[in-house]
């Protein structure tokens, strides 16, 4: 399988799981490497912006901003050898993010398998953009699903980002819940749109700032908040850019 680099191994950590309903609870983090989209603000592009790609982000201004070399942030692992490393830390409670996990689903589903074998009761949480729908044998490994359906502030052509057929299986299962990421009241026109569009139920939507520094979280976190109490929505910080800001790792 191939994930995120982090030193000269793959990005595992043991930290506090920062956005969605598990907020605040330790969990270990695996990052998959690769992603089929390329936000403009993404805060992993480690994952997928490489050298030789086309796709532009919101820190190409930045002097001290380049695209990554695939080989210093990309590492081939053995599903097998993640499970172990991962049961190393001996937390119930697993992340699967990215990138796009669901690019590598089977690579997943063995590794998750290896990890319920030794610890049965270990939940798996999958982060995920909703763009592919989930194997039935994956779709069943995981507990929760993460949806993190992107709009159009991502900078993504809506035909490559809303995928009908993967949303409509997403707002179906009661394993999911959806993050809207919010950089502006305008982006709440689009978010009624979806939901209306594939009955995604007012109680499983969380909305969350935009934002890589707390400064950034500040300036729209109190009308978004306003937004969630008078619309039903459930509001999420981002606990972990609180902690520890744009450090990766922890
Ligand atoms: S879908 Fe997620 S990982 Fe992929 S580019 Fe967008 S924010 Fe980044």
């Amino acid at each position: 399988m191939k994930l995120a680099k982090l030193g000269d191994g793959p990005e595992i950590f043991h930290t506090l799981q920062g956005e969605g309903p598990g907020v605040g609870m330790p969990a270990v983090f695996i990052r998959a490497a690769t992603c089929n989209l390329h936000c403009v603000w993404c805060d992993s592009d480690h994952t997928w912006n490489f050298e030789g790609t086309p796709w532009p982000h919101n820190m190409d201004f930045l002097p001290n901003y380049a695209k990554h070399r695939r080989s210093e942030v990309i590492i081939e692992i053995d599903p097998a050898e993640v499970a172990r490393r991962i049961l190393a830390f001996d937390c119930p409670r697993v992340v699967i993010t990215g990138g796009e996990p669901l690019l590598q689903q089977a690579a997943f589903q063995a590794m998750i398998q290896t990890i319920r074998n030794q610890r049965p009761a270990t939940v798996i949480e999958v982060e995920t953009n909703a763009t592919h729908i989930p194997s039935p044998g994956f779709a069943t490994a995981v507990d929760h699903f993460n949806v993190s359906p992107k709009l159009s502030n991502s900078g993504i052509d809506q035909t490559l980002r809303v995928q009908p057929t993967a949303l409509a299986w997403f707002a179906a299962s009661p394993k999911a819940c959806f993050k809207f990421v919010v950089a502006n009241p305008s982006d709440l026109t689009e978010i009624q749109h979806l939901r209306e569009r594939f009955g995604i139920p007012a109680g499983r939507i969380l909305l969350m700032p935009e934002g890589r520094t707390a400064a950034d979280l500040d300036r729209t976190a109190p009308w978004l908040a306003g937004l969630c109490r008078d619309l039903g929505f459930r509001f999420c910080d981002r606990l972990h850019i609180r902690l520890w800001g744009e450090r990766r790792g922890v």
